[in-house]
């Protein structure tokens, strides 16, 4: 039986202990690449973790990324750290290497945000900023009531209305593109893409081109928490329909998970700038499959809200009181990284077979 304390962990820099230790047990190279100007919640220096193990030169590689989303780094973590463990008593193909990248985004991981230092959302910023989209479409509209500029009982109630009769309107579909697609106008609004390529945007690249340019064949597991039945997996593919990499990635995780399956029961967003599409710029000799894998956690409305509260706290944290401010934050940590033994050993006990999938679909691709 997993003991799930054993792979989650409490802390930014337990987790970051945890993978180097696991790390130390497999034969693999292994290297950091340290924030140049911020600093943990703890003051401790911040770094992305990288260790690739099983074979470096292989055609075949799995890349498989924890925190692109600050705190929903947790799970990812402690799937990465199960994973080692369960690699030291295991072997993979001989032409198969895997690629952890621990902490994409090791500033919110440390401070409990989804976003960088910056305010960034990583998972839209992988964009060709000297063009960047011209049309937020619904966006613009929605953000007063997403970012309203109070945090009080009255604006909370007029946010709740304005959205609610948005929905009404245009339906549950348009106000879940709207809110999450990717939006390049307003630094203080929800799923902000940034004006530029960010620092782990840029470190990705070098890393991706580094450990891994030679490969042809690529799989992507980025891990993510909030969309999705509490404790199960929900899959997000992104390759278009027909292409090899979405039929390969059927095969690994499932034709109605990659191909039936609704996001909350709603359409999946016209996302833009996502890791996934970085890595397939990045490796422009490389067939890139996979895509992203959530652990649901509250449902919906709650991710949703998680979401607002890390702008809210963002914004105007300083303006709270103490006692406010630690319960948003608190309420934001366990929507995202439920505290709950239950949401953890799920986790673990529906993640570590994803992965086994994977490496295993890799081997036959
Ligand atoms: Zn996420």
């Amino acid at each position: 039986m997993l003991n799930y304390t054993d792979y989650f962990s409490a802390t930014y820099m337990a987790a970051r202990s945890k993978f180097r230790q696991a790390v130390s047990g497999v034969n693999g190279k292994i290297a950091h690449y340290v924030h140049p100007d911020a600093l943990g919640a703890l003051g401790e220096v911040l770094t992305i973790d990288v260790a690739h193990v099983g074979n470096p030169q292989g055609s075949k590689q799995l890349v498989m990324i924890s925190g692109t989303h600050g705190l929903e780094g947790f799970a990812g973590s402690a799937l990465q750290v199960g994973w080692l463990y369960y690699l030291a008593k295991a072997s993979l193909a001989s032409d198969v290497g895997v690629l952890l990248i621990h902490g994409l985004n090791p500033y919110g991981f440390s401070h409990g945000s989804r976003t960088n230092a910056g305010g960034v959302d990583l998972n839209r910023n992988f964009i060709d900023h000297s063009d960047p989209p011209r049309s937020n479409g619904h966006y613009e509209e929605l953000h007063p009531y997403f970012s309203p500029s109070r945090w009080d009982a009255v604006s909370r109630s007029e946010c709740e209305a304005a959205t609610t009769a948005f929905r009404t309107k245009h339906g549950e579909d348009a106000y879940f593109d709207a809110f999450a697609c990717g939006q390049y106008l307003f630094p203080d609004g929800v799923c902000y893409g940034g004006t530029e390529a960010t620092w782990e945007n840029l470190r990705l690249q070098e890393i991706l081109t580094s450990f891994i340019g030679h490969a042809e064949k690529v799989a992507v597991i980025d891990w993510h928490t909030g969309i999705g039945v509490h404790g199960r997996p929900f899959h997000l593919v992104f390759s278009e329909r027909d292409s090899e990499a979405r039929k390969q990635t059927s095969n690994w995780w499932g034709d109605q998970n990659v191909n039936g399956a609704l996001p909350n029961n709603r359409v999946q967003p016209n996302y833009k700038g996502l890791v996934f599409r970085g890595v397939e710029k990045f490796l422009p000799n490389s067939t890139v499959a996979g895509g992203v894998v959530e652990l649901g956690t509250r449902g919906p409305i709650a991710a949703d809200q998680a979401i607002r509260q890390d702008l809210w706290l963002r914004s105007y944290g300083q303006h709270l009181s103490e006692d406010t401010r630690s319960q948003l934050h608190t309420d934001l940590l366990d929507s995202l990284n439920p505290v709950s033994y239950l949401w953890r050993e799920l986790v673990l006990k529906n993640g570590l077979p994803i992965i086994k999938a994977t490496t295993d679909g890799l081997t036959n691709w």
